[in-house]
């Protein structure tokens, strides 16, 4: 069979801790999508896809695996897909790298598309990772994303079912504890639901990762938002809680609110004093906390509660206590990719340019803030 003929979808995203896993799709977008602050998925259908879709893109995965494999041994790499054999790859099929790529990293890990796969019925779900597991018996974590809402429709016995058929964690974007910035932000859910869907989650065995959107709150509900978002992971007490920064892309929803004046947003100061009041009021749990986004200021928020919790908040803390204009470096610094920690000012080659930067956007009459704003578009 010619290569070409090997076919797969994929959707847009998956969260960073998957960037090694298979991304099978099970349905295209996000069945709500009315978030305020979400860009993703906007102006596109959700729509669910059939098992006989599923299967086939899995059975074309498979096909892409063997032809790899037939490309390692012709290569004389016994099957095995190393560095060359994902170049070649690369080279020569481009629309079967991911695959090479997946093998290359062990083939364990698949994460199922897109944006609340735990929609489609359990039964098909079921089917689904048996047939993944069939036919990639190396897989050893299946994760995926799942609205709380939706995490409200499916029983603990279901999903216990899922965790039996192979399904590990589930991924959930809370954003916020509190019920006025979810109402204002248009997400659907309230904080108690997001309690209650959250702890089915645990119940059931599964692994759960809860997601945090720093700023949500603007300069109105911020603290609002640290302290009820922190109220609401303390019910829950999730495995992970990953955070993430706001950023408004022009022309989304929240754009418009920013335009017309009903959500002032924070800077980058304000929300790792935000970040501070939330951390501040985690209590009782035994999460790891992960900052593991390009658009998080402080990469180095991480660590094991409870017992890090006070290195974590010295991160922070250490942050806020630099004087301001080692704290616009920082972020310059940071925002360019050239510096991960506060630490990293010393470094004199990197601080130099820096120094350099600082003073042109000085001259130009150009805020740290504003040049900021700016640069971090480019990463969304
Ligand atoms: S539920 Fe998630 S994917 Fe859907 S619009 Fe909201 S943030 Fe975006």
């Amino acid at each position: 069979m010619a290569v070409r003929e090997i076919d797969f979808e994929q959707g847009p995203i998956r969260p960073p801790s998957e960037a090694y896993s298979l991304l099978l799709r099970l349905t295209r977008n996000c069945p709500w999508n009315r978030c305020l602050f979400c860009p993703v998925y906007k102006k596109r259908k959700f729509s669910r896809r059939s098992l006989e879709e599923i299967k086939a893109d899995l059975e074309a995965m498979a096909l892409a695996a063997e032809k790899i494999g037939d490309m390692s041994r012709q290569s004389g790499f016994g099957g095995r897909v190393n560095r060359e054999v994902a170049a070649l790859v690369h080279a020569k099929h481009p629309h079967i790298f991911q695959i090479a790529f997946w093998l290359l990293h062990g083939g364990e890990r698949v994460f199922l598309q897109d944006g609340d796969s735990l929609l489609l019925p359990t039964d098909q779900l079921v089917e689904v990772l048996k047939l993944l597991k069939e036919k990639f018996p190396t897989v050893n974590r299946v994760t995926t994303y799942a609205r709380s809402r939706t995490l409200l429709r499916r029983s603990v016995q279901e999903l216990e079912k899922l965790k039996k058929a192979g399904l590990n964690r589930i991924h959930v974007g809370l954003e916020s504890g509190s019920d006025r910035v979810l109402e204002f932000m248009k997400k659907g859910v309230t904080g108690d639901q997001h309690v209650e869907a959250g702890r089915r989650v645990k119940e059931a065995g599964l692994s759960l990762s809860e997601y945090v959107l720093l700023g949500l709150g603007g300069t109105d509900l911020w603290e609002e938002h640290a302290r009820d978002t922190a109220r609401v992971i303390n019910e829950i007490n999730p495995d992970f809680i990953r955070m993430r920064t706001l950023t408004i892309r022009p022309g989304s929803p929240l754009a418009d609110e920013v335009r017309e004046g009903n959500f002032k947003p924070l800077g980058d100061d304000e929300i790792v004093r935000e970040e501070e009041l939330f951390l501040e009021n985690l209590a009782g749990i035994d999460s790891y906390i992960y900052s593991d986004h390009i658009l998080n200021l402080l990469e180095d928020v991480q660590g094991q509660l409870p017992e890090d919790k006070e290195a974590i908040m010295a991160v922070v803390q250490g942050y806020l206590s630099l004087p301001e204009k080692e704290r616009d470096l920082f972020k310059l610094g940071r925002r360019s990719g050239c510096l991960r920690s506060p630490q990293d000012l010393q470094k004199q080659s990197e601080r130099d340019g820096l120094e350099q930067l600082y003073r042109r956007l000085q001259v130009q009459g150009i805020s740290v803030d504003q040049y900021l704003e700016q640069q971090l578009l480019q990463f969304i």
